[in-house]
């Protein structure tokens, strides 16, 4: 469904899977596939949009947790589009893909690496996302914050009312304070997580901020 211009978002479908956001233009971009069990349920819902898999030509990930980048492979070869990668992905792509999956006694969801976004920045027609390291979840987080809409892309770092897990391999109580802390500061009116519901109204998503700062945070 259409979240606002060309942004769209796709809900998670269930265990395991997460919420998958994309960006109609050019280049098309897809952020988390999520879990390869759903993906053609959400290609389905995509091509009601308007979106077809050989539309998107850039398939990025908040995090490499497998219930985000699970699909990765298979939504490449459907699609051609080629997988980028921000190098604290890359470098911690053992830790997070492949240890992380095993804790769960799952088999990782490994992929192809295409290239690397050398610049914290990514660009598709006239939307333009910075890539913000937010680490603590895990240590390869990142947001994607489009500014001029005030929409930020948290993946697991935030969500309604509660914030990312931190046990989970490279997880960390402290970098994880210090990420909610600055993106706090952000000018942000739809705060769209990993997980559950999106976060809209910029007084909302100040009051998501200072609840989990309040009630969450201290108590990690
Ligand atoms: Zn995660």
């Amino acid at each position: 469904m259409k979240l606002i211009n060309n942004l769209y978002f796709y809900p998670e479908q269930g265990m395991l899977d997460c919420n998958t956001y994309v960006i109609k233009g050019s280049p098309g971009i897809i952020i988390d596939p999520g879990n390869p069990d759903y993906l053609s349920f959400r290609i389905n819902a995509m091509q009601q949009d308007g979106i077809k898999p050989g539309d998107i030509d850039t398939i990025v990930n908040t995090h490499l947790h497998i219930d985000h980048c699970g699909a990765n492979e298979e939504f490449k070869k459907l699609s051609n589009a080629r997988v980028a990668l921000y190098p604290v992905q890359k470098k911690n792509y053992q830790l997070v893909v492949v240890d992380g999956a095993r804790l769960f006694g799952m088999e990782p969801g490994e992929f192809t690496v295409d290239y690397l976004l050398e610049e914290p920045v990514l660009k598709s027609g006239n939307i333009q996302m910075e890539i913000i390291s937010s680490p603590g979840h895990s240590p390869d987080c990142v947001c994607f914050y489009l500014q001029k809409e005030k929409v930020l892309v948290c993946g697991d770092v935030i969500f309604e009312m509660n914030t990312g897990r931190v046990d989970l391999p490279g997880g960390n109580t402290d970098d994880l304070k210090k990420s909610i802390e600055s993106l706090s500061r952000l000018d942000i009116e739809y705060l769209l997580p990993g997980h559950m519901g999106v976060v809209a109204g910029a007084e909302k998503v100040k009051q998501n901020f200072d609840f989990i700062k309040s009630n969450v945070l201290p108590w990690l």
